[in-house]
């Protein structure tokens, strides 16, 4: 074979893919053209990489175990010029990359960035948070610049590449260390890393290549949602610079206090006073539902703070079928400012039923200046 990758990365035939990788990365560093930039190094890098590329690849090493080199094979199947730095498909910056952290700093990097993200208040009745609900929302947003579509250029005008880094979008250093001398680069500071500069830029955007304005989206909220919760709405952010891809819009809801019901998770709970006559005698009282009127029997003999649910007429599940309950607090009142009549009436039911109690000290009949007092303000 004419390639003997294990010899090339100076490792055994059974050598581990860690002891491969380790010896890749110490041949790596010392050959990297960035380090020693002599046509023999970069010749000698180019086959170290080589040999990686086919022996950290657990398939194309049992290929070249076999007999077959994976290279000579693509290069012969292939295209023309699909050796190792001919090709396209060589993934060499990836490798560059997992080893030194290069993070893609080559070439030049584009000018459409990923817009922001936005976020938008949104105020919800009860019954919009219930049920879900379809709003029109009017959001300050930015959009592609129509003019330019996008591009940041004045129309009939392009980018011209940057006479600075020659369209690199880096510039090049080389500094002493003790590897030698050792080529650094940075983004170009004219171009600001794109590799090339806007000369006539778009009047409409001033380069930027989008607009700010006002927008209208139609959003679905489901139901279920409470207070605090966030809803993503993806794309629906402000379009990047340069064309860039759009963020994602947020919603946030807040929901407006109901006037009578409180919201505990997805159950509703709600207080209703009954005389005490009622709650003795039991009665039918009418409740405001989410879903209308409904009639809800309290039975006789009903205490004072003992609660009746009503399954499924709460807030529905989010994201899931069914719906919470709506709990109704009975709050039984005692009659008070009782007439002479009245008072009478409770004495006999004391009597009838053996709940004669001594009379306190603000009871009718014994009263005192301070009870005859406070009954005159109560009028
Ligand atoms: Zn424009
Ligand atoms: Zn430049």
């Amino acid at each position: 074979m004419a390639n003997d990758y294990y010899a090339t990365l100076g490792v055994r035939r059974d050598a581990s893919p860690d002891e491969i990788k380790k010896a890749y990365r110490r041949l790596a560093r010392e050959l990297h053209p960035d380090v020693n930039p002599d046509p023999e190094t970069q010749e000698r890098f180019k086959e170290i990489t080589q040999a990686y590329e086919v022996l950290s690849d657990p398939k194309k090493r049992e290929m070249y175990d076999l007999g077959v080199d994976p290279f000579a094979s693509a290069a012969s199947g292939g295209g023309g010029g699909a050796g190792p730095f001919g090709g396209a498909g060589f993934p060499f910056s990836d490798i560059m990359d997992a080893f030194f952290g290069t993070a893609s700093s080559r070439g030049p990097r584009t000018r459409a960035r990923r817009g922001r993200n936005a976020t938008l208040r949104v105020e919800l009745d009860l019954a919009e948070t219930a049920f879900g609900t379809t709003r029109e929302l009017t959001i300050d947003t930015a959009v592609v610049c129509a003019t330019c579509e996008g591009s940041g250029c004045a129309p009939g005008t392009q980018p011209e590449t940057c006479d600075t880094c020659m369209g690199r979008g880096e510039v090049q250093q080389v500094q002493r260390s003790f590897l030698g001398q050792v080529m650094t680069s940075r983004p170009c500071p004219r171009c600001g890393g794109f590799g090339s500069v806007i000369r006539t830029p778009c009047p409409e955007c001033s380069g930027d290549g989008r607009v700010r304005t006002r927008r209208t989206v139609k959003v679905k909220i489901p139901a279920g949602v409470e207070n605090g919760i966030h809803i993503q709405l993806a794309g629906e952010g402000e379009v990047g610079p340069g064309g860039g891809p759009p963020g994602d819009l947020f919603l946030e809801i807040v929901e407006k206090p109901h006037p009578i019901f409180e919201r505990e998770g997805d159950d509703l709970h709600c207080t209703v006073q009954i005389p005490m006559t009622a709650a003795a005698l039991g009665t039918t009282v009418t409740i405001d539902t989410l879903d209308g009127t409904e009639e809800v029997d309290i039975r006789p003999g009903t205490q004072s703070g003992q609660v009746i649910t009503l399954y499924g007429r709460g807030v529905r599940h989010l994201n899931e079928s069914g719906r919470g309950d709506l709990i109704i607090h009975v709050n039984v009142e005692t009659p008070t400012k009782l007439d002479d009549e009245q008072e009478e009436l409770l004495r006999r039911l004391a009597k009838l039923r053996g709940e004669e109690r001594p009379p306190g000290k603000f009871a009718p009949g014994q009263r005192s200046v301070f009870s005859r007092l406070r009954d005159v303000f109560n009028q």
